[in-house]
């Protein structure tokens, strides 16, 4: 959410804002709802003052006829309060609508436009490979070595689940370990959260827990929703506190699986496990003050190609469109892996991606940060970004990792938890 009184200053660069992101939301509609909001509560504040004067003075009455003569005022001001009250409750509803659809304030670098508009800002460590076989894509591989079923998650729960299993197995595992450890030693505290979140948090991290467009598994006669990643849980878990500025940032490293529904997403290239309705991810999330958050950005986006780099991955480095930012974000990059089996010759493909929020959750979730010796608290910032996206992760190892002969190299950081080198090697 951004700051109300922010909006009503700044009217024309909060719609301007919201065209460059592609939201339609009437900025000054909002802001003369809020204005005249804020009117009609003065009133009804008088008005109740003035109701409360003249039922005291009720008993002062000095006959019955000015007794019913101060009662029947007192039940005129009541009611015009009681009016102006349902005026205001129309006009919260309809001011509520608009402002939750006015997404946050963008970075001044990020590329105007929509999804073809964002910009590489730089590429990995690692060339991609060149195959002189026919190449093989990660479904093809999953069935050659018995790693993925995707007919048997198909009959269980539907298309777009899968079992994984032998080295797949090893190798979710391992990159869970691998993550983890990796992002232990950066001071990140490991963190297995809830699979499930109330509603109240699913929407507060900003996402839409029920309804036709929501991306969200709910749970029927509960107030509960299968949580689309980790963000939610751990942006969740500081809901309503007052953190102390000297424990800033906080670094959290959270482990859980992803369950979205990805409405609207079919005839998107999603083959295989690409996209599914369910994957484990390592998600790092971080507690800032303003002034760190824009580092910690960077730190973000450095360490998931630190990740990328030591798994021998090859991967180009986005900054994210305008258009293409969703609300919360005031910047996201994304990492894109290559993937020798997608498309028609090898494309790239999303891996991971990490958000500056600024105080755009905080705001919803109601995270505050207090100085020390200072009056007041303000409002911490938000950052999300992806260690590790298991699913995505195996499609870039299984493609980029295979030789002629159909067998896969086990990246050399992972070999230590899958106990060997080579998956399908021909002894
Ligand atoms: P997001 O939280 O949407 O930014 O996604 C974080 C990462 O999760 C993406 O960069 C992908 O690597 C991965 N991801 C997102 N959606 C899916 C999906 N439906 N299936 C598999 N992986 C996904």
């Amino acid at each position: 959410m951004l700051d109300p009184r922010f909006i009503l200053e700044n009217v024309e660069l909060v719609q301007e804002n919201c065209d460059i992101r592609g939201v339609k939301a009437d900025v000054a509609r909002y802001a003369a709802l809020e204005t005249k909001r804020r009117e009609l509560q003065q009133e009804v504040e008088e008005l109740s003052r003035k109701a409360n004067e003249v039922s005291k003075s009720i008993g002062k009455a000095k006959d019955d006829a000015e007794r019913e003569a101060r009662k029947e005022e007192g039940r005129a001001l009541r009611e015009q309060k009681d009016d102006k009250q349902s005026e205001i409750d129309t006009i919260v509803a309809e001011a509520t609508t608009i402002y939750s659809h006015i997404p946050n304030m963008t970075h001044p670098d990020s590329p105007r436009g929509g999804e073809e508009d964002s910009r590489e800002l730089r590429r990995g460590a690692v060339e991609v490979p060149k195959m002189s076989f026919p190449v093989q894509d990660h479904v093809e591989l999953g069935e050659q070595h018995k790693l993925i079923d995707l007919e048997g998650g198909a009959r269980i729960a539907g298309h777009g689940f899968y079992f994984l299993q032998n080295e797949a197995v090893l190798l979710e595992l391992a990159l869970q370990q691998f993550a983890v450890e990796y992002l232990m030693k950066e001071g990140f505290i490991p963190t297995i959260t809830p699979d499930l979140a109330r509603g109240e948090i699913v929407q507060g991290v900003g996402f839409v827990p029920r309804g036709p467009e929501t991306q969200i598994y709910s749970v029927e006669n509960f107030d509960l929703n299968l949580v689309a990643t980790a963000e939610i849980t751990l942006g969740g878990l500081y809901a309503g506190q007052v953190i102390d500025e000297e424990d800033l940032p906080i670094k959290l490293c959270g482990i859980s699986h992803c369950y979205r529904t990805e409405a609207g997403a079919a005839g998107r290239q999603s083959r295989g496990l690409y996209r599914v309705h369910q994957f484990t991810k390592i998600e790092m999330f971080a507690f800032t003050t303003p002034e760190q958050s824009e580092d910690m950005h960077n730190y973000f986006c450095d360490l998931e190609c630190g990740l990328f780099d030591e798994l021998g991955i090859p991967y180009r480095v986005i900054d994210i469109a305008t258009g293409d930012l969703g609300g919360p974000a005031y910047r996201k990059f994304d990492l894109e892996a290559w993937m020798p089996g997608r498309g028609h010759g090898g494309e790239y493909g999303e891996v991971t991606s990490t958000s500056n929020c600024t105080d755009y959750q905080a705001r919803r979730l109601n995270i505050r940060y207090k100085t020390k010796g200072e009056k007041g608290t303000n409002f911490v910032h938000t950052l999300n970004g992806t260690a590790i996206a298991v699913s995505r992760a195996l499609i870039a190892i299984m493609e980029n990792c295979q030789h002629a002969d159909g067998s896969i190299m086990v990246p050399e950081v992972l070999q230590k938890w899958v106990g060997k080198e080579r998956i399908g090697a021909i002894d």
